[in-house]
This record gives C-alpha cells, sequence and structure tokens, in this order.
C-alpha cells in the first residue's frame, strides 16, 4: 500500500495537538506529538507514540517520565516550534511539576511516569502512568487533514416535537 494513501486516511481522523515534555539532569527537551490517547482509568495509564529516529525517544527513556501538555487554541505556534516548522522569536516558558518541564498555559497536562514502553514498526508506544494532572479552562487546538484548526460546539437546532395524538371520534 502507498505511503500516501495512509497518511491521506489517518488524517481524516481529527485530533487535538498535544506537546510531550521531558528533562535530563537540566536538559529540558519538548516534541509535538498527537498520537495521544487514554488506555486506562483503573490504573490511570495514558498512550503517546514515538517515533524511533526522534531526539525524544532517547530522551523520555533516560529521564523515565514525561508530561504531555494539551494545547489551546492560541498555542499553534508552539505547536509548530515543537515540530521544527517554524521557531518561535521569543522563548519558551517552562513550569515544573516534580521536576517534569510542563508547557505554560496549556488546557490541560499529564504529568507520567513510564509504565511501560513497546517498539511497534518504525514507532515506539510509550503507556504512561499518570501521577499528577494540572487543568484550565480554554478551547483546544486541533488538527485535520495536516491542517491547524479550532473547536466549534454545533449549534443547536431548535427541535420540533411531534406529538401522536389520537382523537376519539
Ligand atoms: P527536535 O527536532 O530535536 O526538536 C523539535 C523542535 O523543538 C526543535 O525546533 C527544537 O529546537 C525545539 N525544542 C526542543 N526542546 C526545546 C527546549 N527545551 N526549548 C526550546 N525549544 C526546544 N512525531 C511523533 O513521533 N509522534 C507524534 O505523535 C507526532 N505527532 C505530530 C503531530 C503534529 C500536529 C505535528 C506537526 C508533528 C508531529 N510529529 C510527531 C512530528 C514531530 O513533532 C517532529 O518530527 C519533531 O521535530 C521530532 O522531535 P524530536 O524529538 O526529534 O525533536
Amino acid at each position: 500500500m502507498d505511503d500516501r494513501i495512509f497518511r491521506n486516511t489517518m488524517g481524516k481522523f481529527s485530533t487535538g495537538v498535544t506537546v510531550i515534555t521531558t528533562k535530563v539532569g537540566e536538559d529540558v527537551h519538548g516534541m509535538t506529538a498527537n498520537a495521544f490517547m487514554s488506555v486506562s482509568l483503573d490504573p490511570k495509564l495514558i498512550s503517546i507514540s514515538v517515533d524511533n529516529q526522534a531526539n525524544m525517544l532517547k530522551k523520555i527513556k533516560e529521564s523515565g517520565k514525561f508530561a504531555v501538555n494539551i494545547l489551546a487554541a492560541e498555542q499553534q505556534d508552539i505547536s509548530m516550534h515543537f515540530a521544527g516548522q517554524k521557531k518561535r522569536d521569543s522563548e519558551v516558558e517552562f513550569e515544573n511539576i516534580n521536576n517534569v518541564p510542563i508547557v505554560r498555559d496549556s488546557l490541560a497536562t499529564i504529568v507520567c511516569d513510564i509504565h511501560d514502553s513497546y517498539r511497534v514498526g518504525d514507532h515506539t508506544l510509550f503507556i504512561g502512568k499518570v501521577f499528577e494532572i494540572d487543568l484550565r479552562d480554554g478551547s483546544p487546538l486541533t488538527f485535520y487533514q495536516g491542517k491547524y484548526g479550532n473547536y466549534r460546539e454545533v449549534e443547536k437546532k431548535k427541535l420540533t416535537i411531534y406529538r401522536l395524538v389520537t382523537v376519539d371520534q
């Protein structure tokens, strides 16, 4: 099967956008990723998929911890920066939770220890055991068919309710 057809098909699945962050010693590293999912409620587990060629792979393995920062609609520049698409003019500011760097002003941040990892084809799946969550109000950055977008609620249409009335004659 052609790679392009596979990519185009996967692009039909609209997602949010995250930046994965980790720290080895004093060296902070970030990478944009949309291959993220919730795995289990009890225990609380999530998963991310990291390209075996990405610098992030070695960093996460060395650190044993990572954070998934779910980006807000206003953070497209952050996504592009950590995907190596377009550098930001200003420095990216990080905060810390339990010595794990997190991206400031994200919609939500999920901080994890590595629970398991599986090399699968040209990527590695990391299963993260969640130990801290940081949550904010706001609207998410989205990604669909290779393009960034925003989430908008579908307007609720007024429902006309018809009742079947039986009339005695
Ligand atoms: P590098 O290429 O080394 O770094 C990425 C960029 O982040 C560089 O510009 C670097 O300067 C900057 N950076 C890193 N750390 C810091 C820091 N501390 N301070 C300031 N800048 C820093 N790839 C996947 O493997 N899995 C996915 O799920 C995935 N999803 C993606 C979704 C989208 C929407 C996009 C656009 C890309 C996605 N990618 C994904 C591709 C991935 O983001 C890029 O290939 C990325 O460049 C690879 O990361 P790397 O670890 O090799 O980082």
